[in-house]
């Protein structure tokens, strides 16, 4: 009797060499990729009022974009930006499918870049397949130091570009030169670097395939109206090799040649004929290819096409549907809401802390004091003097400041202040409001309320 065989439950994962192919979307992508690698490699290098545009400077807890500072206390600005990021992201799946994976998700711009530097040190993709089955040999060792060079170089510097958004970038160059480089500095640019070089060189559609948690849940997104990449089965079936002279709706064939084609530029290695799949990030290149084929065989375009699902099956498709009308007046109010908070943010804080040593002191002539310390924040980028006053009790007043305090652009102030009213004027506990306004504009004022605690008896 034969012995049951153990059977190995696992594959591994086969190489996907994607075959480059011009066309229309081709361009787009590129311009995307372009753009997109172009503002992330760029942004950190520009200034705006002698300082970085763009620095999210952790150990200051600042984060600086373009004019504006924020603050910890603008933690909520962020939230709803996020919020935004997240419910434009749901909305535009709706309207027309994975466009952000396709066309600007940093894993499919950053693989872009990978494999053009892979085209251009080992060939088109019949020749890095050749190269690959080949033995090693001086020319194949050049071709792959060649794009290890390339994809190293490049890794490494989006490591340092990653780190000059958190530190500024100028001295950032300076302190590698001089070989003055923190440990976690050091770490975070490698890090990234490598991630980068993981990620765009090696793992490429198996991010998307498996680590992207997005893939997973857009499905939930789409609808039948929704904008899909899709392969026109009614019109290329039953597929078939012929000549171009042949007349194969006479021979009984459809449109598709079954020239593979569609399956070769796929970047993710899926066959778009199968129909539409969890692995497919939209990119587009199997209409390019196809598109190509049709061209040549004097067929119309279109075979493979952004379509609908109600269109393919010859059904109206309905671009205004209530899901659409919900994620977008949602959007509108957040973002109507984020920009009139904005405008109307008052670029200064003012945090009381009461001293908790001392309920009161009581002074002569019947006077009570309590003591403060005022934190004041500016959050514009110019120095500003403030006024400072208090109110909320009869003939309260503020001892031990001038006239006026200076805070520097972006820099907090504590002020130790006292407080003095008449005894009879504050038994027990009051609500007193101290006031700050800036000198050179009144609106840039704030209040806060705080206690003044005075005898009982
Ligand atoms: S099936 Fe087409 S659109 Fe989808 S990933 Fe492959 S090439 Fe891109
Ligand atoms: S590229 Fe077009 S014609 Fe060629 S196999 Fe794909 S669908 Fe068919």
């Amino acid at each position: 009797m034969n012995k049951p065989q153990a059977a190995s439950m696992y594959e591994s994962a086969k190489k996907i060499y994607p075959r480059e192919i011009g066309g229309r979307f081709d361009t787009l992508s590129k311009l995307a990729t372009i753009t997109l690698l172009g503002l992330f490699y760029v942004v950190p290098w520009l200034n705006w009022d002698e300082r970085q545009a763009v620095l999210f400077d952790l150990p200051a807890r600042k984060f600086y974009l373009l004019g504006l500072t924020l603050w910890p206390q603008d933690f909520p600005y962020l939230a709803l930006l996020l919020i935004i990021a997240a419910l434009s992201l749901f909305f535009f799946t709706a309207l027309a499918g994975r466009l952000w994976c396709g066309f600007a998700c940093p894993q499919t711009v950053w693989t872009e870049a990978f494999i053009w530097m892979e085209q251009l040190t080992e060939g088109t993709r019949s020749q890095r397949m050749k190269l690959d089955e080949a033995a090693w040999s001086l020319t194949k060792f050049r071709k792959k130091a060649s794009k290890q060079f390339l994809w190293i170089t490049f890794s490494m510097w989006t490591g340092f570009t990653f780190v000059g958004y958190f530190t500024p970038v100028r001295e950032l160059g300076a302190d590698i030169f001089a070989f003055n480089i923190g440990g976690w500095t050091l770490f975070w640019g490698l890090f990234y670097g490598f991630a980068t070089y993981g990620n765009a060189g090696y793992m490429r559609e198996q991010v998307c395939k498996y680590m992207c948690p997005y893939a997973r849940f857009q499905s939930a997104m789409f609808d039948k109206d929704t904008l899909i990449i899709s392969y026109d089965e009614k019109r290329g079936e039953p597929r078939g090799g012929r000549k171009r002279s042949v007349d194969h709706k006479a021979a009984g064939l459809g449109d598709c040649i079954d020239c593979q084609l569609c399956v070769q530029v796929c970047p993710t290695g899926i066959d778009i004929r199968e129909g539409l799949q969890y692995e497919c990030i939209a990119c587009a290149a199997c209409i390019d290819a196809c598109d190509s084929i049709m061209d040549r065989m004097n067929y119309p375009r279109g075979l493979v096409r952004y379509t609908t699902e109600h269109s393919l099956h010859n059904e109206r498709t309905d671009l205004l549907r209530p899901r659409m009308f919900v994620y977008a007046t949602l959007l509108v109010i957040l973002v109507g809401g984020l920009v009139t908070s904005m405008a109307a943010r008052t670029p200064v804080i003012l945090d009381v802390i009461r001293d908790r040593n001392s309920l009161y002191r009581e002074l002569p002539d019947n006077i009570v004091e309590n003591i403060y310390t005022l934190k004041i924040i500016n959050q514009s980028n110019d120095a500003r003097d403030f006024s400072l006053s208090v109110s909320g009790v009869q003939d309260i007043v503020l001892d031990g400041i001038g006239d006026s305090v200076h805070v520097d652009g972006g820099g907090v102030l504590s002020v130790p202040v006292r407080v003095r009213a008449q005894r009879d004027n504050v038994q027990g506990i009051n609500t007193i409001v101290f006031s700050i306004e800036a000198l050179d504009d009144p609106s840039v004022a704030i209040e806060e309320d705080s206690r003044f605690i005075g005898p009982t008896y």
